[in-house]
């Protein structure tokens, strides 16, 4: 059975406190490269993409040029990223069809997972740090640590839907929070519950969790 209500909002009150500063750290100075970034952020972190963001919109700044240039040069700026193949055919693709929307951005996740490449995870970050659009990414760390916390019914699945996640998490928690607690719980999963050898020893939650490692 999924956690108590009132467990999960104490838990997720200790996680806030204890990652005071987790937020999204892309950087970027419009909607495309926002959702550019977000798509090379995928199993990366937002510092990497970083580093390697501000030459290929120096070589390629808007959607049209995006569109049209060559795989390998793409490939060739984003491959410290890994994944970079694909990843590359994505950011080409959506750029080419950004041209049905007259080379914008659409602000709704319909027309965002639309475009290659784009998720549900990847459409909510758009929507939240570009549209104000509250949006409640969910990537493997925010299932993964969810799921040890019991804060959704599909804990004990070993592939639960992401979608089912960030509907019962939106019932939950006030939308003005949603963002800040998916990066929240991202930074968590990174730094302490890791997918292999949650380091509980360090966990502010280490007497709450009913998946603690204890010795
Ligand atoms: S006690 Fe361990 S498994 Fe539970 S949330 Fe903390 S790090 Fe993750």
């Amino acid at each position: 059975m999924r956690a108590p209500r009132e467990k999960i909002l104490k838990e997720a009150a200790i996680l806030r406190s204890s990652f005071p500063d987790a937020k999204c750290t892309i950087n970027f100075r419009n909607r495309f490269e926002l959702l550019v970034c977000t798509v090379l952020s995928a199993q990366t972190t937002d510092k990497r993409v970083n580093l390697v963001s501000p030459a290929l919109f120096s070589a390629f700044p808007r959607p049209q040029e995006m569109s049209k240039a060559p795989l390998e040069e793409i490939e060739n700026i984003i491959k410290p990223l890994g994944m970079y193949k694909s990843k590359a055919e994505s950011i080409k693709t959506l750029s080419g069809q950004l041209e049905q929307t007259g080379w914008e951005v659409p602000g709704s996740m319909e027309g965002l997972v639309r475009l290659r490449g784009v998720g549900r995870k990847t459409a909510n970050v758009v929507l939240a740090e570009g549209f104000s659009v509250p949006g409640f990414p969910v990537d493997t760390h925010v299932a993964r640590v969810t799921s040890r916390l019991r804060w959704h019914s599909q804990w004990d699945k070993p592939h639960p839907d992401p979608a089912v996640i960030e509907r019962e998490l939106c019932s939950i928690f006030p939308p003005k929070s949603w963002i800040s607690l998916s990066c929240t719980l991202i930074e968590f999963g990174r730094e302490i519950c890791h997918a292999k050898n949650p380091e509980c020893g360090m966990c502010p939650l280490m007497e709450l969790c009913p998946f603690v490692k204890r010795g």
